[in-house]
């Protein structure tokens, strides 16, 4: 059975994390905070399977007036546990925290930095500060409020590979697609296709909440929604073109969506309200995917169809990743391949790199380009970590986030795409400074 052990600084909530996850209160030996508590395991069920959650009560290392029974013990519980929670708080980091940061280095790979009290508003952003500790795993909780639970045990999960967060998305996940694009493009025509039935015909009811989605289909054993989308339900011209142009409007598609086909007459091409909305998607970190419709109407005369997409990449560089697709969504012609590279897009949205992998791609990147000089020395990359799937986020501890050059930026994307398998999305890089 998992030993899983909750360690960290007197106060910092351990006791109300383990009340929570156990579901009770359990009886404390003695009320002295912190030091000479015993250590309790506990029976806990995470998902279905049974663990032992252990409560190192107040660690504390190499300081004065520690109590060294507890600390030996605490050390052994260390290296005897499968997973260790590590609480800080989002509010301070004291030297108590730091010394059993060191403490916990030689662990780091079964550490779950859980960092505490992140209750209040803007709290969530803090979170983010502590990725430069250099843990592989951060997630924010309220152990009071109980907040971030779920996220919590998710993670702890994967690390002990009771579910794999690697592997290709649970079966009952859904595949959330909007299609968008211009008036007449065929986005109608293309979710009546899709699936199967004549929902432009559907209105809404003024004053009800709006349905947000106008079906599901399944394709090669997956499961697609299709969200409603400006312009798919028929709506007078005027009030169609007006949520078309609508930013906000398109932001809350783009929101809620995965991968967002954007519809594009094959013989008009893209227009500047498209790479408007494209620009939107990009930043979003959405799945994009440019779908020429009505490719039955092109002559086949010379590669029209090559010449079209040629065009498109040439005036649109920032779309560079995004696969272009065509279609006819009137005569039903290639929808499988429009749906292979959806789920090629999906994948890779959710794809995870390990932090040992890519802290030594980022090794190799180094080599072949070094960060360039500044005016005060030669910017550095410490590590990275993969932040978040879907969007694809990274976050990279640099040495100096002031004035770091834009164009190695710009490089350390183009490895990640290249060498992690980021080929069809768009990635963010983020850079923290390291401290000291
Ligand atoms: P929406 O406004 O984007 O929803 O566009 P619709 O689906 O209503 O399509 C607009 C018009 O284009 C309709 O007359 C469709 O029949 C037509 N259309 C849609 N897809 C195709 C296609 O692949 N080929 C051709 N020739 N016409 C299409």
């Amino acid at each position: 059975i998992p030993v899983i052990s909750i360690v960290g600084r007197p106060n910092v909530g351990k006791s109300t994390l383990f009340n929570r996850l156990i579901g009770k209160r359990r009886a404390i030996t003695d009320p002295t905070p912190g030091v000479t508590r015993d250590l309790i395991p506990e029976r806990w069920y995470l998902g279905n399977h049974p663990v032992t959650l252990v409560d190192s009560g107040g660690v504390k290392v190499e300081r004065e007036g520690f109590d060294d029974l507890v600390a030996n013990k605490s050390l052994s519980l260390l290296s005897q546990s499968d997973a260790i929670l590590f609480m800080m708080e989002c509010t301070a980091v004291t030297a108590e925290d730091e010394e059993l940061l060191t403490a916990l280095r030689p662990y780091s790979e079964k550490v779950l930095l859980v960092v505490n009290k992140v209750d209040g508003p803007k709290r969530d952003d803090l979170v983010w500060e502590y990725y430069q500790y250099g843990f592989q795993r951060v997630v924010g909780i309220s152990a009071t409020h109980g907040l971030g639970i779920e996220d919590l045990e998710d993670t702890l999960l994967g690390m002990l590979n009771m579910v794999s967060l690697d592997e290709a998305p649970e079966e009952t996940e859904r595949v959330k697609l909007a299609i968008m694009g211009k008036p007449n493009t065929g986005k109608s025509t293309l979710t009546n296709l899709l699936v199967g039935s004549d929902v432009s015909i559907v209105s809404e009811i003024a004053g009800t909440t709006r349905d947000v989605v106008m079906g599901t289909f399944s394709y090669k054993g997956s499961d697609f929604t299709v969200l409603d989308t400006a312009g798919i339900r028929r709506k007078s011209k005027v009030e169609e073109d007006v949520e078309y142009y609508s930013v906000n409007r398109a932001i809350k598609t783009i929101d809620e969506a995965d991968v967002v086909l954007l519809m594009v007459d094959a013989i008009e091409g893209l227009s500047d309200q498209d790479k408007k909305i494209a620009n939107l998607i990009v930043r979003r970190g959405k799945g994009i995917i440019l779908v020429l419709n009505k490719i039955d109407l092109l002559t086949g005369i010379g590669n029209e169809l090559q010449a079209i997409k040629d065009r498109i990449r040439f005036l649109f560089p920032i779309l560079g990743f995004a696969p272009i697709t065509s279609i006819s969504a009137l005569k039903g012609q290639d929808i499988g391949k429009l749906l292979d590279t959806v789920w090629g897009v999906w994948r890779q949205l959710n794809k995870r790199v390990d932090t040992s992998q890519l802290n030594e791609a980022i090794k190799e990147w180094g080599e072949a380009y070094q960060p360039p000089r500044g005016s005060m020395g030669h910017y550095k990359v410490y590590y990275g970590t993969q932040f978040s799937a879907n969007p694809v986020k990274f976050l990279m501890f640099v040495n100096r986030i002031k004035d770091f050059p834009p164009i190695y930026i710009q490089y350390l994307k183009n490895c990640i795409r290249r060498d992690l398998g980021f080929t069809q999305i768009p990635i963010e890089v983020d850079l923290r400074e390291r401290r000291r």
